[in-house]
């Protein structure tokens, strides 16, 4: 049985929530793709790519196949590369359990799908409720910001909550046999009205059952009590493009930009990452290199030799 909050949540999912394309599948694979381009891309932007990629790899089959070259530049456009070389290597795992032969191979529980390179906790609740319909709780910021506002308070009132109380409070809130609908709902919540800076408390359906709504609907001062706004919490932070993830970022682009199977050297590939690029920066780049060779995005051709610059890198092909 649903409560009124729930039912007031689902009620208004239904008659607001977006028709996005991984919201029209149950196909664990498809899904899968849609999670891991989700995470940390905004959901305009994984639109095109998500259709893009499917046309490319269409089945998990042909996914694990691929090249990791391939794939690797099918990501263009969604940064956090290592996502394309996890989402491979998933796949791969997949397959190589038997599936589709045996549809049991592709996990269809959070810990089985935790098995899987490179999936975590938030990717294998969502694949699990959102595939295969289960029942089950699991935050990414968006659900942990709306739990934690709707179940403890405003997020700038302490105590912190530890995250295993949080899970608990999003465990309790699922209501049994709407989990997909559910998560679905609180999701879009989070995505569209109760965002990080600006809750728009106004038109929330929940409203009434809210407990930082309470705080703030009964406070002298709104103001100290709402989310720091994105600007202030960013005043103190290193700039993106002073970060090994930006320039390992452009190591990719560049190499991505590069004809198939086309290495380039070190002393090529510097002016590309680095407009003020000297070959003082040869050691800076040779151990960003070897970064992402471990994590499998790029594969050293040749390091032969103490001369770095003649050092040459590809994509894996
Ligand atoms: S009432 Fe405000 S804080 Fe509470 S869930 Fe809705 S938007 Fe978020």
């Amino acid at each position: 049985m649903t409560t009124q909050l729930q039912q007031t949540l689902l009620d208004w999912f239904a008659a607001n929530g977006r028709d996005l394309p991984w919201r029209r599948t149950r196909d664990p694979y498809r899904v899968l793709v849609s999670e891991i381009m989700l995470q940390q891309t905004q959901v305009e932007r994984v639109i095109p790519k998500y259709h893009a990629f499917l046309e490319l790899f269409p089945s998990v089959v042909e996914l694990a196949a691929a090249a990791p070259a391939e794939v690797i530049r099918a990501w263009q456009g969604l940064g956090y590369n290592r996502r394309a070389i996890n989402l491979q290597r998933a796949a791969q795992a997949v397959v190589e359990a038997g599936y589709p032969a045996d549809p049991s191979a592709f996990p269809s529980t959070p810990a089985g799908l935790r098995d899987l390179p490179g999936i975590g906790a938030y990717t294998a609740g969502a694949v699990a409720c959102f595939a295969f319909e289960r029942d089950v709780a699991f935050m990414d910021t968006n659900i942990r910001r709306v739990v934690r506002r709707l179940s403890v308070g405003p997020e700038t009132v302490p105590p912190e909550p530890r995250e295993a109380e949080l899970l608990a409070h999003a465990e309790r809130l699922v209501p049994p046999g709407q989990g997909w609908s559910w998560n679905q709902a609180i999701m879009e919540l989070g995505a569209t009205i109760c965002t990080a800076a600006k809750p728009q408390c106004w038109r929330c359906p929940l409203r009434e059952h809210c407990a930082a709504y309470q705080v703030w609907s009964t406070a002298d001062s709104q103001v100290e009590l709402l989310p720091q706004t994105p600007r202030r919490r960013k005043a103190a932070e290193v700039p993106f493009q002073q970060t090994n993830r930006y320039f390992r970022g452009r190591i990719v682009d560049a190499l991505r930009a590069a004809p198939p199977q086309t290495a380039l050297s070190l002393a090529e590939l510097g002016p590309l990452v680095r407009p003020e690029w000297t070959s003082e920066w040869l050691p800076w780049l040779a151990k960003l290199v070897t970064g992402l060779a471990n994590d499998g995005l790029v594969a050293w051709i040749s390091q032969h030799g103490s001369e770095l610059a003649h050092w040459s890198v590809a994509l894996p092909e």
